[in-house]
């Protein structure tokens, strides 16, 4: 249950370290991207340099890629502005709705899609049901607000287990 669901498929500490001509070598064509932390701080209303030159790293390396967030429209669409994608706001993430949108919106199938983001009952889970490759990086910022600290403690123990899951696995 906890590795269906709750494990990535992958781990980085953030999206720089992600090697885009492997993915695309091993078959992804597609990437469902999350904005807030995964690409830039929740405080940061548009791409950053950091953020458009691994954006350009997907473009070319012919990598499509979409923006699904549960954050809301004025966000998304404020950050979409510049780089004008397919971008989805209320993704309502790990629901599928805003996935599948996504995948319809790009011809996307789950073989040739990962999805990238930095929580693990949103992004992971979502990406997991959906069946995709699923890549989780660490959060750019550390959120400060209860509920946050409460989601984090958790992931955080996910985590741990994910790590010492795959470490056996290494080991074997
Ligand atoms: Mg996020």
């Amino acid at each position: 249950m906890l590795r269906k669901y709750f494990f990535p498929d992958v781990m980085y500490n953030s999206v720089q370290d992600i090697d885009v001509e492997d993915l695309k070598k091993h078959g992804i064509d597609f990437v469902i991207l999350d904005i807030d932390n995964t690409l830039v701080p929740y405080t940061s209303p548009v791409p950053d340099e950091k953020a458009l030159s691994f954006l350009n790293s997907l473009t070319q390396n012919e990598i499509k890629f979409c923006f699904v967030s549960n954050n809301k429209l004025k966000r998304v669409e404020l950050f979409n502005k510049q780089i004008g994608t397919y971008a989805i706001s209320n993704g309502a993430k790990p629901l599928l709705t805003g996935i599948k949108r996504a995948m319809r919106a790009m011809g996307a199938k789950r073989e040739n899609t990962a999805l990238i983001g930095d929580q693990v009952f949103t992004d992971v889970c979502g990406g997991k049901r959906a069946g995709l490759y699923t890549i989780l990086v660490n959060p750019i910022q550390e959120c400060e607000s209860r509920f946050f600290r409460f989601k984090r403690h958790y992931e955080k123990k996910i985590i741990k287990k994910y790590n010492s899951c795959r470490g056996r696995v290494n080991n074997d």
